[in-house]
């Protein structure tokens, strides 16, 4: 991988300075890491088999449990609270736009006191323990989840790799813009693992999904501001579900104009939405009351 990286980097800077044009290292850092419109198509055009999808999100799971096993995080299967996020998960499930790509959304609780969730290819969820109670309501707890499928949905954990593949066949077609492209394409598929315009998105689709199943999307806006206050002046290691994440507060802002929008496009009263508090006190969905 090192080789292709810094034969992808050199690339670049061949292809740029025959351009005969002064640029900065930051400008091309810079244009490294941003693909241009049609870099942003090839790299959504390529298609990624739901087995071999199914496949790099075992393996990444894998990686993952191995990790939380040498921290001594437990990760369960059974028990009311499995139950419950498995059931609320059933639920937001046939709101994904490929939702038939994911017939089935396997769950897990990893047992640890860190407010965390991730998603990984092919439709797995892990939640902790910690962000199932630090989220007080079904209605913030299925915003949660909502976010983490949405990640699923839109394949956002596959960005590197369809980079990567969009990268060797802009190299195959081997002209110098090909090339200066496969560069960027291949710097994209290294440089951010998670991009904050995907997390808008992940929140997004969440509030969206929020409000067609009767839950009120504030409850992810004060989860966001909660996580604020809690870690106002306090330098935290940031876990998946926080990891390049834009800050807590801008993520709560979108969430409320994203949810006024919404509510005003759809005409859905968010009066009349529920946070479902009990029902998260009980562990027992709000639909099957
Ligand atoms: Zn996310």
């Amino acid at each position: 991988m090192a080789d292709l990286r810094i034969a992808a980097i050199a690339a670049v800077l061949l292809a740029s300075s025959g351009s005969g044009v002064a640029v900065s290292q930051d400008d091309l850092l810079e244009r490294f890491l941003t693909p241009a419109p049609q870099e942003r198509q090839r790299i959504e055009q390529v298609e990624i088999p739901v087995a071999q999808e199914r496949q790099i999100g075992e393996q990444q799971f894998t990686a993952f449990e191995r990790q939380l096993r040498r921290q001594g995080i437990r990760l369960h299967t059974s028990g009311p609270d499995h139950r419950y996020v498995r059931q609320l998960v059933t639920e937001i499930r046939p709101l994904m736009s490929h939702h038939q790509r994911y017939p089935k959304i396997r769950v897990w609780i990893a047992q640890t006191d860190v407010t965390d969730a991730h998603a990984f290819p092919g439709g797995r969820v892990v939640i902790t323990s910690g962000m199932l109670e630090f989220t007080q309501s079904e209605a913030a707890l299925v915003g949660v989840l909502a976010h983490e499928l949405s990640h699923i949905d839109r394949g956002h954990q596959l960005e590197s790799l369809r980079s990567f593949l969009a990268a060797q066949n802009s190299w195959k077609r081997g002209s110098l813009d090909d090339l200066m492209a496969g560069g960027r394409l291949m710097m994209n598929a290294f440089a951010r693992p998670f991009r904050p315009e995907q997390e808008t998105q992940a929140d997004r689709d969440a509030v969206r999904w929020m409000m067609q199943l009767g839950y009120h999307p504030d409850a992810l806006a004060d989860l966001f501001e909660r996580l604020a206050d809690r870690d106002r002046g306090r330098r935290v290691p940031l876990p998946g579900f926080l990891r390049s994440h834009p800050w807590h507060e801008e993520r709560q802002r979108d969430v409320r104009q994203y949810a006024a929008q919404e509510a005003r496009k759809t005409g859905v009263r968010l009066d009349q939405l529920d946070l479902a508090k009990e029902n998260w006190k009980d562990r027992r969905p709000r639909r099957l009351r």
